[in-house]
């Protein structure tokens, strides 16, 4: 049910004096890709790298947030939906406060991506397409689901029984068949530009 009777209220410390405090400015890596493809464990390995470059940074996983925050949705395109319009808004606010977001969600479809875009602002909004073929990501199974959805024990399973829309212009785009961890972490972190403030 929508909340009624609320107001915006100014708050007094500004993202920009958040952000002057911690020496750099608040963005979001948005990645998405197919389950498999290397999303959780690249996205980790720059925020470990971030951390050591003394970046304030935040890691927002797909699989650790549908444990809590996102816990009660399912996977049917509009709990997909849902999902990922929370996980904009929580990397919004950790913008807000200065912070270098990651966020590793399949986020199959364009329009949601496009929300987040829209929601965060495009100038602080990285998309970063970790593309992966279907067939070595169904190799790889790190978490054996593509074996349950091809045996039906999962529906709604991307890549099987439900769309992934691959970005045609990602502002990063990583292949993983060509690329390490280690070498696509470089490169993601090579590409952000850690502009003064
Ligand atoms: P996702 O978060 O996209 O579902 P994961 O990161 O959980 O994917 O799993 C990807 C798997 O692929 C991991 O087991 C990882 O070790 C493996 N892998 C092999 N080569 C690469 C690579 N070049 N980049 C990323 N992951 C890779």
């Amino acid at each position: 049910m929508k909340s009624e009777n609320t107001v915006w209220h100014a708050q007094s410390v500004s993202r920009q004096m958040r952000e002057q405090q911690k020496g750099q400015r608040g963005k979001v890596l948005w990645y998405t890709g197919l389950s498999g493809s290397g999303k959780s464990t690249i996205a980790n390995a720059v925020d470990i790298r971030l951390h050591e470059l003394g970046k304030h940074s935040y890691l927002l996983d797909g699989d650790n947030v549908r444990h809590g925050l996102n816990g009660d949705l399912g996977f049917d395109d509009a709990a997909r939906i849902e999902n990922i319009r929370r996980v904009a808004e929580v990397a919004k606010l950790f913008v807000d406060a200065g912070l270098i977001v990651s966020t590793a969600f399949i986020s199959p479809f364009c329009s949601d991506r496009e929300y987040a875009r829209d929601l965060i602002g495009a100038a602080d909004f990285i998309e970063v397409f970790i593309d992966t073929p279907f067939e070595i990501c169904e190799q790889r199974d790190p978490k054996g689901l593509y074996q349950k959805a091809r045996s039906g024990e999962i529906s709604n399973f991307t890549g099987i029984s439900s769309p992934y829309e691959a970005p045609t212009t990602p502002d990063i785009h990583i292949q993983t068949n060509e690329l390490s961890v280690e070498q696509a972490t470089a490169e993601i972190v090579a590409q952000l530009r850690f502009e003064k403030i």
